[in-house]
């Protein structure tokens, strides 16, 4: 394992390149906490947080990441891609950094879906998700953002949330057989190289 790297000087944000911080994994405490609120959004102590978390999530190709996963106890998210390798079929998410955001179930309908997550590495399952929300939060400009979302735009919104509730998505899944490691699950595909790849 990687030891924890660490910001050389602490202090406020001044532009300083972001790091790559470790993802906790399943099993670790911190994971299943809910998250505090964050109390001054304008705090700068925060622009740090964010970049290191949007520096992590690209350096392993995440489609979403949440505080909490860098073992930051507060209710902050980032998601978003145009593509994504672990995802290849999936339509883009704009690009999102939301700071103590709400989430509110539009439907009853739900729909399963595939779900991986960077503190589960290497495994995938079928999670039932509601397929239509609305969700809103405060950016780190400041300003309220509120958004109707569906299909896989309202998944991975769903599963960052359900992050800051100290909810991981295996917890979700209904039925256990759909649940596995990718290279098993879908032996030979790209998926599985690009899973490999970034294990690496
Ligand atoms: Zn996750």
């Amino acid at each position: 394992m990687m030891p924890g790297r660490s910001r050389p000087v602490p202090g406020p944000y001044d532009g300083e390149a972001a790091l790559i911080r470790d993802i906790l994994k399943m099993g670790d405490p911190r994971l299943l906490r809910v998250a505090k609120p964050v109390e001054d959004p304008a705090d700068p102590a925060l622009g740090p947080i964010i970049a290191d978390m949007v520096e992590t999530m690209h350096a392993t190709n995440g489609v979403g990441l949440a505080a909490p996963q860098i073992g930051v106890d507060l209710r902050l998210v980032i998601f978003g891609f145009d593509t994504n390798p672990r995802y290849p079929d999936e339509a883009p998410v704009p690009a999102t950094t939301l700071i103590n955001p709400w989430l509110k179930i539009l439907t009853d309908e739900t729909e399963d879906g595939w779900e991986g997550c960077l503190s589960v590495p290497g495994l995938r399952g079928l999670v039932p998700r509601a397929t239509h929300i609305r969700y809103g939060g405060i950016l780190e400009g400041g300003e309220v953002l509120e958004r109707e979302a569906r299909g896989f735009h309202a998944r991975v919104f769903q599963h960052e949330y359900d992050h800051l509730d100290g909810i991981l998505y295996p917890q979700r899944i209904r039925d256990m057989t759909k649940f596995g490691f990718i290279e098993a699950l879908f032996p030979g595909s790209l998926l599985a190289a690009v899973e490999a790849e970034s294990a690496a």
